[in-house]
């Protein structure tokens, strides 16, 4: 600052000499606004952004037993910080220092929750920032965003006597993209190639150790310079929380909410396969704000359904279809939850034709337990499920309607996962060949279960009108229901 207040003076002095000798000062007054302009816009805004960027706390609260789930990644990820509380041990083995761990996968799995828990357990101070925050147009500010936030780690852990800091860089992907791969090339590499010189400038016996996690759901993209040992040589997955996972998490979500006594928390995880830890807290809150609602002193189980099916599904809408679009819904609904009984019986969660998110009525299934393979078999019948519902509109009424779309992109997808997976009479295909029998086989295997669905549907004509009859009369039709139904037309057949 005293370097452009003495530039000031000395600019200013000068043109006064030019206006006492009489020249034209116009272009020099000109020149000085826009030098002035660029100093207070980019330099001065990019400083003031690094000052403001980065949300240090001294200390987190968040501990590992807050997280729920995800027992490998904290055991990996205690066993390397572990390297780092008992460092002189580690040096004295000849063990090198360790400066980054990566934090990889899918949004709101945890890995913000595990990098803050990890400054928790190191007793280190914690910095958070995201790739984002580095990259401006303006070549040069990203790099000194890096220097920035690395010496604002060492200065607040001094000011808090700590003896380490975390920093914590979530979208790492932003900023460590692989060199040469962005349009501004000269910005984001000289970004990165300062992120790559402060690591390598971590040395365990300076007065503050630190540690950057970084976090990213797109670990294809970085550059291969930032996975070398000596950098984030330790990668942590992350990933989507199984049944005993989610279960945890819930249990953790509802510590501090009423439940009552009809709450299963075990279902609720049973029917929320592939969903995060992020949705998970959602869920629950979702559920606290139905009970707050209702007017209730607890939260019950009918709660926690109406909150996953906003979770999934997204909000109830008001929009009422008219009557002939309603029977419509209706049959297309009981198509699907009709066929997915049949083929799985216990499958159908529930069964509705009040419209929610983008749907006009839906069947929710609930997985029997999480899945991770599949078989043909499975496949082909998630297709006649997805089928099902179109099915029985051309039953009743003689033709499809555009409301099964999304339906034959799903079916069209399940086939495509048979072919690609060398499940279907083309046998093991080359993915790489661009001719057109995948395509062909995946027609042909949509249509033979289109054909295959309307048999059975047709079968159990009786089942689909009674199940079309009691949605009509009551809107929702839910999985007890249901199979009690399938048990009265079974004992009358
Ligand atoms: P993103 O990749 O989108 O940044 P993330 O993986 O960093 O997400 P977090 O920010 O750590 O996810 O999690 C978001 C929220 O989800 C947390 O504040 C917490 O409420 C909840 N959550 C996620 N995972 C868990 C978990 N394993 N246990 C408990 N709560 C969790």
């Amino acid at each position: 600052m005293p370097l452009i207040e003495a530039s000031l003076g000395i600019a200013i002095g000068f043109l006064t000499f030019l206006i006492i000798v009489g020249y034209d000062v116009f272009p020099f007054i000109l020149l000085l606004a826009f030098g002035l302009a660029f100093y207070f816009i980019v330099v001065q805004k990019g400083t003031v952004a690094i000052k403001s960027r980065g949300n240090c706390q001294s200390s987190t609260t968040v501990t590992f037993q807050d997280i729920g789930g995800q027992n490998i990644a904290k055991k990996e990820l205690i066993e390397a910080l572990d390297f780092i509380i008992t460092s002189e041990k580690t040096k004295s083995l000849g063990i090198r220092p360790l400066k980054g761990i990566l934090l990889t996968g899918p949004p709101g799995t945890g890995k913000t929750m595990l990098a803050k828990a990890a400054a928790a357990y190191t007793d280190a101070v914690f910095i958070a920032t995201a790739g984002s925050e580095f990259i401006e147009m303006y070549a040069g500010i990203g790099a000194q965003r890096v220097r920035s936030i690395f010496k604002k780690a060492r200065d607040l852990a001094k000011k808090k006597d700590k003896p380490r800091a975390i920093i914590f860089i979530d979208e790492i992907e932003v900023v460590g993209g692989k060199r040469g791969s962005h349009t501004s090339h000269l910005e984001y590499d000289q970004t990165l190639n300062q992120l790559l010189v402060e690591m390598d400038g971590i040395e365990t016996d300076k007065d503050v150790n630190i540690l950057v996690v970084a976090a990213t759901n797109r670990v294809d993209m970085l550059d291969s310079a930032l996975l070398r040992p000596g950098r984030f040589d330790r990668v942590v997955k992350v990933d989507l929380p199984d049944k005993e996972g989610r279960l945890q998490i819930l249990r953790i979500h509802t510590a501090n909410k009423p439940l009552d006594n009809d709450v299963d928390l075990e279902a609720v995880a049973q029917e929320t396969f592939g969903l995060s830890g992020a949705h998970l807290e959602n869920i629950t809150n979702e559920a606290a704000i139905y009970a707050l609602r209702d007017k209730g002193e607890k939260i019950t189980q009918k709660h926690f359904i109406e909150a996953i099916e906003k979770v999934m599904l997204g909000e109830k809408l008001d929009k009422k279809p008219a009557l002939k679009e309603l029977e419509r819904v209706t049959v297309h609904e009981s198509g699907h939850a009709i066929m997915s009984e049949v083929l799985r019986p216990g499958s159908v969660a529930h069964v509705t034709i009040t419209p929610r998110g983008g749907a006009l009525g839906y069947m929710r299934q609930k997985p029997e337990n999480d899945m991770y393979l599949y078989t043909k078999s499975y496949l082909l019948n998630q297709i006649k499920i997805a089928v099902a519902g179109s099915v029985a509109e051309e039953i009743f009424f003689g033709e499809r309607s555009t409301g099964a779309v999304n339906d034959f992109n799903e079916a069209i997808k399940l086939a495509k996962q048979i072919v690609l997976s060398g499940l279907s009479d083309l046998g093991i295909v080359d993915m790489n060949k661009e001719d057109d029998s995948v395509s062909q086989e995946v027609k042909k295997i949509v249509h033979c279960q289109v054909n295959e669905a309307r048999t059975i549907l047709l079968s159990k004509r009786p089942l689909l009108e009674a199940l079309i009859e009691q949605l009509k009369l009551n809107e929702k039709v839910t999985g007890k229901q249901l199979q009690d139904l399938v048990h009265k037309f079974s004992k009358c057949a």
